[in-house]
């Protein structure tokens, strides 16, 4: 389906909506030029993590945990911590609210401009936080100590598409004529 304009978030933030409204009047009252179809309004082109306040240090994990299973050190980064936030793969524009009251990004805004597929951009953000590999490690070991972080994910596909699963890369793989997303794989 042809959509002309999206306005993302779940749901978007009332300043946006605002922007949005203003520049509709704008190109109904003043003859200002619409925005070319199939632009994104009222959000950001970045990332969330470059609005997101919470300190970056680069720290590599060893697991992941779920929202209930830690409390989160106040002012840091959540993915360093281990908690799945989706921030490096989701569109700016809200703020960064969840993170910011220490829940990770759902990835409501959608994937940022350049990026196709909002979960393969996670799953790389993912691989750059995880802690595997000592100078002299078996290549073995080190894939084991990868496999023992993955396996702490919960759900990694429900999670990392969960906003962007219809137009997904994933949802676009056939195999024997049935979605890779739909049990086919
Ligand atoms: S990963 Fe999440 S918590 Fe970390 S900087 Fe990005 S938005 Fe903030
Ligand atoms: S932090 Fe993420 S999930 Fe929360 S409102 Fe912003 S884009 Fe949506």
């Amino acid at each position: 389906m042809k959509v002309d304009y999206t306005i993302p978030g779940c749901p978007p933030e009332p300043h946006q909506i605002w922007a949005v409204l203003q520049a509709v009047v704008g190109i109904l009252l003043h003859g200002a030029e619409p925005p070319p179809s199939g632009s994104i309004l009222g959000a950001g082109q970045v990332a969330v993590c470059q609005e997101c306040l919470l300190e970056k240090n680069e720290k590599k994990i060893e697991r992941f945990y779920r929202p209930y299973e830690i409390i989160p050190q106040p002012g840091l980064c959540l993915l360093e911590q281990g908690l799945v936030c989706m921030g490096p793969a989701t569109r700016s524009g809200c703020g960064a609210l969840c993170p910011q009251v220490g829940m990770g990004c759902r990835g409501c805004y959608g994937p940022l401009d350049g990026v196709e597929d909002q979960g393969a951009r996670m799953l790389a953000a993912i691989a750059s936080v995880i802690s595997a590999g000592a100078p002299g490690e078996k290549e073995e070991d080190i894939e084991k100590q990868i496999n023992a972080a993955v396996d702490t994910l919960a759900d990694p596909a429900g999670t990392f598409y969960r906003f962007s699963m219809a137009h997904s890369l994933l949802n676009r793989v056939r195999i024997n004529g049935h979605n890779a997303s739909q049990g086919g794989m």
